[in-house]
């Protein structure tokens, strides 16, 4: 839009400079032709008074001669050859000293009796020019005043006739004869060569007869009437030529004929002319375009320099302008964004300080929650434990009636054997009773290097009497002393809470079996505890970990077990998983990370009693 307004703009621009071009040429060649006129008619002027100047001067020598004793005898005498001769060589003197073309004396009947030239061949003497207006104008008293071609020669002068009186100062006498000076103008001709324009000077009747231009040379301004040719004609004033107007000359000769400044000259009418030329008028308005056309294109060139430059700047203002707003958006963006992450800090912050109250809620939790499980344990060991502690109960005191009878039967030695079977038993309640206060206490997250093999033990001891109760068979395999990191009250947590499932496992089954084994993989410590119960159901496989997942009758299981087992397994970075062995019976495996100094032997480090 803006370029489109832009271009209309230069075009007009363009189309007005064309306009101001075009009128300061035609102005200026107004200008070049009323000044060219002016200088024309300057031109003439001096031309013509040089020109009058010339005839002025030779203006009195007819009529000085005129009074020479020799012309008057002449006239008188024609006869008297010496006179004449006498004449002639004066005439021909004063014509060499005056520079005129002919000084000649005729008689009243036109005929010449003297002249200067002659002794030359064209000689005007004996020749008659009656039938010349300036010799009748001279006879009638007058002084006579013409232009022509010369009748004898040929060539075209202007002719001063005075009338000769036989007594000079009686002049209203009748004049005795004309004495005449012919006068050459093709000097003036030469003289306006050097101009370009055309200068003519024109004869009364508009016939050109001295020119720079040769061509115009005895041709009309205008056609001439009739009378004029006859005229023209009858005084042979222009010899035997038929005049024709410039306008029927070639138009290549006619070049420059129009348009002129005249100025009148003489006596006889004739008219200066001077045609000033179109081609000078027009070369100097071109100049003026020229000159006006280069002004106009360094006002333009200027102006659009400046308007350039103004552009550039106002860009560079704009450039600037669009920096500094980016710079100010930078820097709202760079406040927001911080403003933002302090935010999301402050965000972060709170949901770490949440998360870490969770964490701990969940470990105290947890915390309870395998305290409960051990708790849920002890309960249900609580039927064995009560079996086991009642049969050496039992046994005390059958041992210790027997010794009783024995010591009163006076047999000492059977009583203190008694007394020995009495304090065994009692050494095993002390056990058992040991092993379950272990148990109980509430773990503190103690962590040490556990021995395996001392953990499948003892946990292998507080569910002994509940194998031997229900005819199971327990192996214990030990493949390798491993040691692991971690809480061993919790490690036989886990044991505990597997045997007790296998055994639950093989309650039904006809074989009753239980298999354990302590191996190494790699870097890893391996439980395995394997039964001969009927597996894991396939839909029970997938909750098996989840709490309060059981498929025991209510009292004898929580569905606890497995989640807390795997629980502490995980917290210390081990693994629980399950799986069905082909030949029947379910395997769970203890994954754990080997401790970094493995005890050569068992009863290394045991952390807890
Ligand atoms: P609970 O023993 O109280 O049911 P657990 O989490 O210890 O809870 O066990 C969940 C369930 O996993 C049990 O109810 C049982 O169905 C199944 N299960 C656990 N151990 C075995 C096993 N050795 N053989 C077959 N099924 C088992």
């Amino acid at each position: 839009m803006k370029s489109v307004r832009f271009k209309a703009g230069i075009c007009l621009a363009v189309a007005v400079a064309i306009l101001a071009v075009a009128a300061v040429y035609l102005l200026a060649a107004g200008r070049a032709g009323d000044d060219i006129h002016a200088a024309g008619a300057r031109q003439l002027q001096i031309i013509a008074l040089d020109l009058e100047s010339v005839l002025e001067r030779y203006e009195t020598l007819p009529f000085t001669l005129g009074v020479h004793p020799d012309v008057v005898r002449v006239l008188l005498r024609p006869d008297e050859n010496r006179t004449v001769q006498r004449l002639n060589q004066l005439f021909s003197q004063i014509q060499r000293h005056a520079k005129v073309s002919a000084i000649y004396l005729m008689d009243k009947e036109g005929n010449t009796l003297a002249a200067s030239n002659w002794n030359e061949p064209l000689t005007f003497v004996g020749r008659n020019f009656a039938f010349r207006p300036y010799f009748r104008e001279a006879l009638a008293g007058k002084a006579g005043r013409f232009y022509g071609i010369g009748n004898a020669t040929g060539e075209p002068g202007y002719f001063i006739a005075h009338p000769v009186y036989a007594e000079a100062l009686h002049q209203p006498a009748e004049p005795i004869g004309v004495i005449a000076v012919k006068i050459g103008l093709a000097e003036f001709e030469q003289t306006w060569r050097s101009s370009e324009d055309p200068i003519t000077l024109v004869d009364r009747n508009g016939v050109v007869f001295l020119s720079n231009r040769p061509e115009w040379r005895y041709h009309s301004m205008k056609p001439l009437d009739r009378q004029a040719q006859q005229r023209l004609a009858d005084t042979l004033q222009y010899a035997a030529r038929t005049i024709q107007p410039i306008a029927l000359l070639p138009k290549k000769v006619q070049a420059g004929f129009g348009d002129h400044v005249a100025q009148p000259v003489s006596r006889l009418g004739w008219q200066l002319m001077l045609f000033p030329s179109q081609a000078r008028i027009n070369r100097s308005a071109l100049l003026s375009a020229i000159a006006a056309a280069l002004v106009l294109s360094v006002g333009a060139i200027s102006a659009w320099a400046v308007h350039q430059r103004r552009r550039r700047l106002e860009e560079r203002i704009e450039s600037r302008k669009a920096l500094q707003r980016a710079a100010e958006e930078l820097d709202r963006k760079i406040v927001q964004r911080t403003q933002e992450l302090l935010q999301a800090n402050l965000d972060l912050a709170s949901r770490y300080a949440k998360l870490q109250e969770a964490e701990h809620l969940l470990r105290s939790t947890q915390n309870e929650l395998v305290q409960a499980g051990k708790l849920a344990m002890l309960g249900q060991m609580a039927a064995g434990v009560t079996h086991e502690l009642n049969q050496p109960l039992a046994a005390i005191r059958a041992f210790a009636d027997n010794a009783i009878t024995f010591l009163a039967r006076g047999q000492a030695a059977k009583a203190e054997e008694n007394l020995g079977q009495i304090s065994a038993a009692s050494a095993r309640m002390g056990a058992i009773i040991g092993q379950l206060k272990g148990f109980a206490r509430k773990s503190h997250d103690a962590v040490a290097t556990v021995d395996l093999a001392r953990s499948v033990q003892a946990s292998a001891m507080l569910l002994d009497s509940e194998f031997r109760r229900h005819g199971v068979r327990l192996d214990i395999e030990i493949l390798h002393h491993a040691a692991v990191l971690g809480d061993a009250v919790r490690t036989e947590q886990v044991l505990i809470n597997l045997l007790r499932n296998a055994l639950d496992a093989v309650e039904q089954a006809s074989e009753r079996r239980v298999a354990v084994s302590i191996d190494c993989d790699g870097e890893e410590a391996l439980v395995r505890i394997r039964d001969s119960g009927p597996g894991i159901p396939e839909d029970v496989v997938r909750h098996l970990f989840e709490p309060f997942f059981t498929t025991k009758p209510s009292g004898k299981g929580l569905g606890l077990g497995l989640a807390i087992s795997s629980s502490i397994v995980q917290a210390m970075n081990g693994q629980l998983s399950a799986r069905n062995l082909s030949e029947g019976g379910a395997e769970f495996t203890v994954r754990l990370p080997l401790a970094a100094d493995i005890p050569n032997e068992i009863g290394g480090q045991v952390a807890s009693a």
